[in-house]
């Protein structure tokens, strides 16, 4: 069996990050950076004043004070969005607006509350340091500087960024398209009256609510039943135009789980069973061209795998260089005896308390309770092992995107 990281190892090495396309700003969201991305043009784009105020010579102030104030001539008002008509020269200010560009001849603005003003001359209270309140052209940002790379997170910041410099366009990450198809002959739709022994199709829909959540579209395909000829066609209908196969239920070693004889003789299994709890039948290959990732039947399974599997799988589709799980440490509130062979990840609620971070597994932990998938923010990696993790001990955390 593999271990997780050499499973998911063996994943991100199959795929590759499909074409990029050029989307506008207004799309481009928590999408995926696929270009380099250099400042156009300085930031500030011009020297300007960070303060209402008034723009000056600082060696006029030169041991101004509220008793013994300097006082300069007001030649101008430059608010912001405009320009000074005229250049600065020694005794005289300019009454200037935030963001305004500051007058040639002005090294230095004062705010106005240390100032007094009476017709066209102000009063200045204190002395001015040169450059105080002056935001300098290209002090933030320079021409050409690299912004974004490749890989990149595009989130508000970016976004931000980016449409001050003037981008319109941005070449990113498609939003991979992802069927889920369900298995199981005991398996219905949602609105379907139950017959005895049934089982409404709740993963499916959970999981299409993963796959949107990491970014990519779901599409739901017909739930196969436990047949060679069912799956084959329903594999066959959601492999046309799909970037990712993802099934749930039939990976297992049951003989109606007939998932792996079809990616077997109709595509390629790269792997199947990895150590870990829930989800040891967990399958990944190809559907003729398409990967595919078979996800264990049990809710919790499919919900766990897909973290840990199918998310990072997604996350490398679409071309994020970020692409591993991001682990941080917490603190066990409760003792945990671990697995004697396979890594568990149990279901739980990370929290900061007493600037601590802790982290409590939820009670039941079945692979059929889907109680622990509720109400939860983390999934707790327990490596396996004999011995009893105690209360208080640290363990690796994974915080669920949600
Ligand atoms: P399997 O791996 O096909 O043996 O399924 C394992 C368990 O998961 C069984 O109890 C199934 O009924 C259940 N299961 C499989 N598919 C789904 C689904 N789409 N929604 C909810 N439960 C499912
Ligand atoms: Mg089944």
């Amino acid at each position: 069996m593999l271990t997780v990281a050499e499973a998911l190892k063996q994943i991100q090495e199959s795929l590759s990050p499909i074409a990029p396309e050029s989307v506008p700003i207004t799309e481009a969201h928590q999408r995926i950076c696929r270009q380099e991305l250099r400042a156009r043009e300085n930031s500030p784009l011009f020297d300007n004043s960070a303060m209402d105020g008034y723009a000056l010579k600082a060696e006029d102030t030169l041991s101004a004070s509220k008793t013994a104030p300097v006082s300069l001539k007001i030649i101008d008002k430059i608010p912001a969005g405009t320009i000074a008509s005229s250049e600065l020269s020694a005794g005289e200010a300019c009454r200037i607006f935030t963001g305004a560009p500051t007058p040639k001849g002005a090294n230095a603005v004062i705010m106005q509350e240390d100032t007094e003003v009476q017709g066209d001359i102000v009063a200045i209270h204190r002395e001015v340091a040169c450059k105080e309140n002056v935001r300098f052209a290209g002090e933030d940002i320079t021409t050409d500087e690299i912004l974004y790379e490749s890989g990149d997170v595009l989130d508000a910041g970016a976004i931000g960024v980016l449409a001050a410099q003037g981008f319109t366009e941005i070449l990113v990450g498609p939003k991979p398209k992802v069927a889920v198809i369900p298995t199981g002959d005991e398996i219905v739709e949602l609105g379907q009256k139950l017959e005895p022994g049934q089982i409404r199709n709740s993963n499916a829909h959970m999981l299409a609510a993963q796959i949107e959540r990491s970014g990519a579209n779901a599409t739901q395909g017909a739930i196969a039943c436990d047949t060679l000829d069912a799956l084959r066609q329903t594999l066959n209908e959601s492999a046309k135009g799909s970037d990712l196969i993802i099934t749930c239920g039939g990976v297992s070693v049951g003989e109606f789980d007939l998932v792996r004889n079809i990616v077997e003789s109709e595509g390629q299994k790269v792997f199947w069973k990895v150590a870990v709890k829930p989800g040891k039948p967990l399958l990944f290959g190809y559907f003729r061209d398409t990967p595919l990732i078979g996800l264990p039947g049990n809710p919790v399974s499919a919900f766990v795998c897909f973290e840990l599997f199918v998310r990072p799988a997604i996350e490398k589709l679409m071309g994020e260089k970020q692409n591993q799980n991001q682990f941080c440490s917490a603190t066990l509130t409760q003792s945990v005896k671990p697995n004697k062979k396979r890594t568990e990840y149990l279901r739980g609620v990370y929290q900061i308390k007493n600037g601590e971070a802790c982290v409590e597994p939820h009670l039941k932990q079945g692979s059929g309770h889907l109680r622990s998938i509720t109400h939860i923010n983390t999934l707790i990696e327990i490596p396996p092992g004999n011995e009893v993790l105690q209360t208080g001990t640290r363990v690796k955390i994974i915080i669920l995107k949600n």
